[in-house]
């Protein structure tokens, strides 16, 4: 399999199968969030892609458990395996999913980093992709 088709929906969930969903393409593209919120609750940093609400739909949410990790979002998680699955800002008309919980390829592209200026020091980052040093960058969905 190579990629998701426009009809094709998109399948993933967390390390013990607790908590699984399904997603209608087209996704957006990769961001990555270096925050310090985001590498605390995933131990390295975020790497998600996001659909509009109405597109996303939870297949098994027994486990699943939010946490509100600033005044404005939520983090999605799974309550026994502890795997990091989403992020839900109030207000927005879309739902991240972080892009490693999908089943097999994603047939996506990284386009942006974000928050760099609170990245860590103990990795690089790959130069083709660009950088932002705060939380504003130029939406993704188009490219
Ligand atoms: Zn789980
Ligand atoms: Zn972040």
């Amino acid at each position: 399999m190579t990629g998701n088709s426009e009809s094709e929906k998109v399948s993933g969930g967390c390390l013990c199968g607790a908590v699984r969903y399904e997603l209608e393409p087209p996704l957006r593209p990769v961001v990555a969030c270096h925050c310090l919120r985001c590498r605390r609750a995933t131990g390295h940093y975020v790497s998600a892609t996001a659909v509009p609400r109405e597109r996303f739909h939870l297949i098994e949410s027994d486990a699943l458990k939010w946490y509100r990790s600033s005044p404005h979002a939520e983090r999605g998680f799974c309550g026994v395996c502890g795997s990091n699955l989403f992020w839900s800002a109030h207000g927005r008309d879309t739902i991240s999913i972080m892009a490693g919980s999908i089943d097999g390829e994603t047939g996506l592209r990284t386009v942006a980093h974000i928050c760099v200026a609170q990245k860590g020091d103990y990795y690089d980052l790959n130069p083709s992709e660009p950088q932002y040093q705060a939380g504003d960058y130029p939406s993704p969905w188009s490219s």
